[in-house]
């Protein structure tokens, strides 16, 4: 028993590890472009599962989308278990290079740079799950806050708090129906001068979901991804236990407030904590509210969403930070099908929906309150 918990507890410090590099280097305000980052070399390091139906455990890391990303998987032996972590790398690395807005040459900067452009699938259903989403969400998610996000420096390392004047020149250029899209051919055009987008919100989802897919072709027995805050299960360990996922302590970037174990799914964060600046003694992170043009102001400090698809996940979890913690409760009841979620709030405060309530195991001297569905 000990040393399966001291496993448990190994697995999900290395996903916080990564998790707490990627806070620690984004509040010192690294988001500069990384377009001219030099190609990493990938290091993949093999254990000895301990499962004997897959016996090989293959690890890697790389930095890409603005962050650090942790592949793992089990297999029969190192060549299967290489071959689908280098396939993970090569997908993240083409992801990248479509939706960054950063690198000029991405389909998404072309468009952001021209007011209109041409995407290819990958974008096109991102621009139409983003569309479903923010209708799903009553407008909180919405990829048009791009020239919002510019405004207050999230792009760069130049962060700054706008005047009030210039939040209200560049709220008008936000409406989702401004963009104009034909997803037959992908054509994408801006229907004002000034607009933008920004898949910052969703891509890392669709690429952990992409992830699943790639892992599945591959035949593995299991694995997991950690995208940042953001990871995915693909299967379940090779015994057929479940994955344990920390939660980040949005007060401490060392530390979890509690384990999630799950298999299957992904289990995805939204915090304040995650890239932010200070400016007289205030602190602005970046995630917008479409409504004011200004960091989402409520009680909450992280969302973790929990649902099969790591993109609904990803965007999901953006918007409930949003909403703030009433109305993220009020969202759950309405589409409780559809994920489960666990909040904090600032004064680390847990409360987790009813679907997780088994699963998830507060870290000692924390608890949780579990929010019932109203039928
Ligand atoms: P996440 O960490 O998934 O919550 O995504 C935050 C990122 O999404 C920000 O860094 C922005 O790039 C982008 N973003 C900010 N506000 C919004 C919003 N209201 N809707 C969609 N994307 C947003
Ligand atoms: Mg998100």
């Amino acid at each position: 028993m000990k040393k399966q918990l001291s496993a448990i507890l190994c697995l999900s410090l290395l996903i916080l590890t990564a998790c707490g590099m990627v806070s620690e280097e984004k509040s010192t305000t690294s988001t500069a472009p990384r377009s001219d980052a030099s190609p990493q070399a990938l290091e993949v390091q093999y254990s000895d599962s301990g499962f004997a139906s897959a016996p090989v455990q293959a690890d890697a890391d790389m930095y890409a989308m603005d962050t650090v990303m942790h592949f793992r998987v089990y297999g029969a032996d190192q060549k299967e278990t290489k071959q689908a972590i280098e396939k993970a790398v090569a997908e993240i690395t083409r992801l990248d290079q479509l939706m960054s807005t950063n690198d000029p040459n991405s389909e998404l900067a072309q468009l952001n740079r021209e007011g209109r452009g041409h995407f290819g699938k990958d974008n096109v259903y991102l621009l139409q799950r983003a569309k479903e989403i923010n209708e799903l969400t009553g407008g909180h998610f919405n990829i048009a806050v791009y020239p919002l996000v510019t405004l207050w420096g999230f792009t760069t390392d130049k962060q700054q708090v706008p005047s009030q004047a210039e939040i209200a020149e560049r709220l008008p250029l936000t409406d989702p129906q401004d963009v104009q899209f034909k997803p037959e051919n992908g054509e994408v055009a801006f229907a004002q001068k000034g607009m933008g987008l920004d898949l910052g919100g969703i891509a890392k989802g669709y690429a952990s979901q992409r992830l699943m897919s790639i892992f599945a072709e591959e035949g593995v027995a299991g694995g997991l991804v950690s995208l940042g805050g953001n990871a995915q299960l693909y299967r379940q360990k090779p015994d057929g236990s479940d994955f344990i996922i920390g939660v980040q302590d949005p007060q401490n970037a060392e530390g979890y407030i509690g384990v999630i174990e799950a298999h299957d799914c992904a289990v995805i964060t939204s915090g304040i904590y995650q890239r932010f600046f200070e400016e007289k003694g205030q602190r602005y992170h970046h995630i917008i509210d479409p409504a004011t043009g200004a960091p989402a102001d409520n009680t909450l400090a992280s969302v973790t969403v929990v649902c099969q698809d790591g993109t609904t996940a990803d965007a999901l979890a953006t918007a409930l930070m949003i909403m703030g913690y009433d109305d993220a409760i009020a969202f759950w009841q309405a589409h409780a099908d559809l994920f489960d979620m666990l909040l904090i709030d600032k004064e680390n405060q847990v409360t987790v929906t009813q679907g997780l309530a088994e699963r998830y195991t507060p870290q000692e001297g924390t608890t949780a309150e579990v929010v019932h569905r109203v039928p």
